[in-house]
């Protein structure tokens, strides 16, 4: 499956913040963000005058892909996906995101990065409501459990992954249990409990030209 193979830390360069890409390390001082935050990657930016509405609506669709991992034409899809549904297109968007198996992994703990999740997730460690699933994009809904196969539960890096949960806020529409492995969905995510720095207007205005 054809994947974005650019350097990890590079791309939180490009869109100007931390994307959090790469797990417990983006936490650490191992992160170089800030060291390297003005070595802007592309050739020539230092000559780039002002930013035009079409370059920073582009940025900040580059920026959602990035932190979702998705490629152009997987987030083509769900952009096209939300524009069908009734709500507010945008809200819709960000909900569908939210909504993949390899998100909610990564949100439930069970993975310190989605890029992690993802590799979990494909290799079958998983389950929902009992039955294996190995698609990350899988979406998940309101009163489905997701949980460790038991073959994976002792493994280290569930170990590993249970450790930060004390560390990571979990949103409100999620809810662990790590005595069983489990977490579940209690409702759809909210905007607000989504958060985030992404503008989901400027993708809407983007895709809408
Ligand atoms: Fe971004 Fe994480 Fe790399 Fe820091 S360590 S630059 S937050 S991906």
């Amino acid at each position: 499956m054809a994947r974005y193979h650019d350097a990890v830390c590079r791309q939180c360069r490009r869109e100007g913040e931390k994307l959090f890409l790469k797990g417990e390390r983006c936490y650490t001082e191992k992160c170089t963000y800030e060291r390297r935050k003005d070595q802007i990657p592309g050739m020539h930016w230092q000559r780039r005058g002002k930013t035009s509405d079409y370059g920073i609506q582009l940025r900040e669709k580059q920026k959602a892909k990035r932190i979702y991992g998705l490629l152009e034409q997987q987030f083509r899809t769900y952009f096209q996906r939300a524009e069908r549904m009734k709500g507010i297109t945008g809200e819709n968007l960000l909900v569908m995101l939210e909504r993949r198996l390899d998100n909610v992994v990564f949100r439930l703990c069970f993975a310190s990065s989605r890029k992690e999740a993802r590799v979990l997730v494909r290799h079958g460690h998983f389950a929902v409501n009992g039955r294996k699933v190995n698609i990350p994009s899988f979406q998940i809904k309101p009163g489905d459990t997701v949980s460790v196969k038991e073959k994976s539960r002792k493994a280290e890096w569930v170990k590993l992954s249970l450790e930060t949960l004390p560390r990571r806020p979990m949103p409100g529409w999620l809810e662990i249990n790590p005595d069983k492995f489990e977490g579940m969905i209690k409702a759809l995510p909210t905007r607000e409990e989504i958060g985030g720095t992404i503008n989901e207007q400027l993708i809407i205005e983007l895709y809408s030209k």
